[in-house]
């Protein structure tokens, strides 16, 4: 089965979130457990950590259906060793805020060297950041978003995800997130079957399927391979709607976590709908 689901908002607290996927006909959800735009944030209280655990269960999400994503800010490959550690204390406080919500798994953007560094330097302190991470919690896997490639962002050849997982101790905790709309502006084709299956065979080869924990669907405003993130919603944009019924109709992708994060979030409803709609009865 498909868990098609989308990025929802955690106004009013993060108990909020499953009860906003659930009022759309989400079948997995991504939220933010702290305000994504800043560094600082309050603990969860007892009481917001039980009232979300009360409210997944009333509307039947589990952990593996639930994609929470870090703060913007967070360069866990920064050149600098204040941009660094500052990054660290707060991507920890993102794994532990997962851990008291019993969430398995914390989805982040890799990190971008800022001209400071070489490519190989970032995606080793990106890697050792998740080691020293992963070896203060427990239970949270680390799923590395794939990117645009937009400035100096890695992460957005499979290359560098796979350099990532190898430099990584606990191969059991980390993981990756495909995002359909920085595959296509990063340069990988999707968009007939043939490219598709030529995108997922390299993915499959030099990543390996068994670390796939999540999808982003996202159509694109930018054109193939322009490094740029502008997202569109789905079907309306430069890759349009013959992707996602390829994603829909394969069975690599059941049970993942699949959630949009496409720009006008008063569809998503129909979007959701729309994208189960496209799998072949
Ligand atoms: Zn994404
Ligand atoms: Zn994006």
């Amino acid at each position: 089965m498909k868990r098609i689901g989308a990025h929802v908002s955690t106004s009013g607290g993060v108990a909020k979130a499953p009860l906003n996927a659930a009022a759309i006909g989400a079948k997995a959800f991504a939220l933010f457990t702290k305000n994504q735009r800043r560094w600082q944030a309050k603990p969860l209280t007892s009481e917001q950590i039980n009232l979300f655990k009360q409210n997944c269960q009333k509307a039947g999400y589990t952990a593996e259906q639930i994609l929470p994503h870090d703060s913007y800010l967070i360069n866990l490959g920064h050149p600098e060793k204040e941009g660094l550690t500052k990054s660290r204390n707060a991507f920890l406080d993102e794994m532990q805020r997962c851990e008291q919500l019993e969430l398995t798994m914390l989805n982040f953007h890799p990190g971008s060297h800022l001209k400071k560094i070489s490519e190989d330097a970032c995606l080793k302190r990106i890697a050792e950041s998740i080691n020293i991470t992963l070896d203060q919690t427990a239970g949270v896997t680390a799923v590395i978003e794939n990117t645009a490639g937009q400035g100096t962002n890695m992460g957005w050849r499979f290359e560098h995800l796979a350099a990532i997982i190898e430099q990584v101790e606990d191969k059991s905790r980390v993981g990756v997130c495909l995002d359909t709309c920085h595959s296509f502006t990063s340069g990988y084709d999707l968009r007939t079957p043939e490219k598709y299956d030529e995108t997922l065979k390299l993915f499959d080869r030099i990543v390996g399927f068994h670390y796939l924990k999540g999808v982003h669907l996202n159509d694109a405003k930018p054109d193939l391979g322009a490094r740029v993130d502008r997202h569109e919603s789905i079907g309306k944009g430069t890759l349009g709607l013959e992707p996602f019924r390829f994603l829909m109709n394969d069975d690599r992708f059941d049970e993942i976590p699949m959630i949009l994060e496409t720009v006008d979030n008063a569809i998503w409803a129909q979007e959701i709908r729309l994208l189960y709609d496209l799998i072949k009865k």
